[in-house]
């Protein structure tokens, strides 16, 4: 359980939340934060974080159903809309072992789930740059890959196997 402060708006206000935020042109992003993600301020519920970076405001809702159709709503809006697109994979790029990883998971069915810590986010172990982490049922360790640039490459190829296994 992480412990930030945060502003609570309901589920069905997430997607106008970001939205706005996006529209200021300004630095934010958004997490899913599963019943089991580390992370989760309220573990008992699914959370959804949206961090105003620029305004240093947190916006929190909470619910028992599931965040992916808020994910895949704000996703394209923070990154583009190849960031969920398979045919825009590279053929000739290498995959980090991160995605490595997740590869392994799916292959073993074993539960995972990432999140794309943009520079400033307070879930961060390393808020100057910009970091994709990775959770596991496997393990209580959550192994962190991180890039000096927008890893657009590595979270497109994650993106698309976390859509596809949803
Ligand atoms: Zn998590
Ligand atoms: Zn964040």
């Amino acid at each position: 359980m992480k412990r930030f402060d945060y502003n609570e708006i309901s589920p069905d206000g997430c997607i106008g939340k970001g939205r706005e935020i996006a529209a200021k042109g300004g630095n934010w992003h958004f997490h899913s934060l599963s019943k089991g993600c580390s992370f989760n301020p309220r573990p008992e519920f699914n959370a959804f974080l949206i961090e105003d970076v620029d305004a240093d405001v947190n916006y929190c809702a909470f619910c028992q159903e599931d965040f992916t159709p808020h994910c895949k709503e704000l996703v394209v809006i923070l990154h583009g809309d190849s960031v969920i697109e398979a045919a825009a994979i590279d053929p000739n790029w290498e995959a980090p072992p991160i995605v490595q990883a997740i590869e392994d998971c799916l292959a073993k069915k074993e539960a995972w789930h990432h999140h794309m810590m943009k520079p400033g986010c307070i879930l961060s172990p390393n808020p100057k740059r910009h970091v994709i982490s990775l959770e596991r049922g496997s393990s209580t360790d959550i192994a962190y890959h991180d890039e000096d640039t927008d890893p657009l490459e590595t979270l497109r190829a994650i993106e698309v196997m976390y859509f596809a296994s949803r």
